[in-house]
């Protein structure tokens, strides 16, 4: 079981979880705990005609189950800090038993699939009472911290609102209140009167590169309906949502011609989001490669003051992952 901790200044939770540091680091196939058919032992999927695999992840960042129904974020700590025992959840969730799969090149099936995967996943521990809110996420390369070299993904069931999901809830919240109306529903609105951002659309979704990025190349798929999670989305919205997502990914790669490094994450409705209708679903990708030869770090003025630097335009990132093509 981890622990977290509260750090008092920046009023925000930090994790401490301190046996991942064995976690295992591999990109050999014949090493690979998600490879299929291998010694069962070893391996966390013993059977191979699977589409999508989900598992508890065995070096997990928060514990699993809450168990005492106590509130994790009133238990008092030492000397005046704040401290509670790491609730919620984390999960593996792996694409394809195919270790050299990738969420680019995986037939549309596979990609809709994984995306009914997550939909499941975010009502299941969305209705734990340990649970603030769900997110899924991928680090996708060995330069962001991927540690297995098979496709895959994983979900954090935190116990908590981690700092940017509470500053977007808190500007939704605001927009509401003053205008009465979705923040990302009139940026939509907006956007689609000034197209140089707007890289592409399927069914129901837009891919944009938002007006003022962090990342190089940092592009949202936002839906077109106001919707607050991938648990309400139709038929059509999955559709779209697993078409826009391999066209995406596929335009990330075609870019500098290499397997572009990125971290995906899914923003979605948190679980006592008040009113309940305020939330915006919206995926990011944020890509770590400003250049074929240059990675983007995030250095003292990123990590030390939460003031992020761009060195092209964000009309100039869209018009080349347009061209790019997916
Ligand atoms: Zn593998
Ligand atoms: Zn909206």
């Amino acid at each position: 079981m981890s622990e977290l901790r509260f750090d008092p200044i920046h009023q925000e939770w930090v994790t401490v979880a301190a046996k991942r540091m064995q976690r295992p680091v591999t990109d050999a196939a014949s090493a690979c705990p998600f490879c299929p058919a291998q010694d069962e032992a070893r391996s966390e999927l013993p059977r191979s005609d699977y589409g999508v695999a989900v598992f508890d992840n065995q070096f997990p960042s928060f514990g699993v189950a809450g168990g005492t129904g106590a509130d994790p974020l009133t238990v008092p700590g030492s000397a005046g800090y704040r401290r509670a025992r790491g609730f919620g959840a984390a999960e593996v969730v792996v694409y394809s038993p195919r270790h050299e799969a990738d969420l680019g090149t995986l037939p549309f099936a596979a990609v809709r699939l994984l995306v009914d995967a997550w939909a499941d996943r975010t009502e299941v521990l969305s209705r734990r009472s340990d649970v603030a809110c769900v997110f899924v996420f991928e680090n996708r390369g060995a330069s962001i911290g991927q540690t297995i070299d098979h496709p895959h993904g994983q979900i954090y069931a935190y116990p908590f609102l981690p700092t940017r999901m509470r500053s977007e809830y808190h500007s939704l919240w605001q927009h509401r209140r003053m205008e009465g109306s979705c923040l990302i529903c009139d940026l939509l609105a907006r956007d689609a009167a000034d197209a140089r951002r707007m890289v592409d659309q399927a069914p129901g979704w837009r891919a944009v590169v938002p007006f003022a990025p962090r990342f190089p190349f940092e592009m949202h798929l936002v839906p077109e309906t106001h919707r607050g999670s991938l648990v309400v989305m139709d038929t059509r919205e999955r559709d779209g949502l697993a078409t826009l997502l391999g066209r995406s990914i596929r335009r990330y790669d075609r870019l500098w011609g290499q397997r572009m490094e990125y971290m995906m994450c899914i923003y979605q409705q948190p679980h006592e989001c008040q009113p309940t209708n305020l939330w915006h679903l919206h995926l990011a990708f944020y890509p770590l490669r400003r250049a074929a030869d240059k990675l983007k770090y995030l250095a003292g003025s990123e990590s030390g003051a939460g003031a992020f630097l761009l060195d092209a335009t964000p009309e100039e990132m869209a018009r080349h992952l347009m061209e790019a093509g997916g």
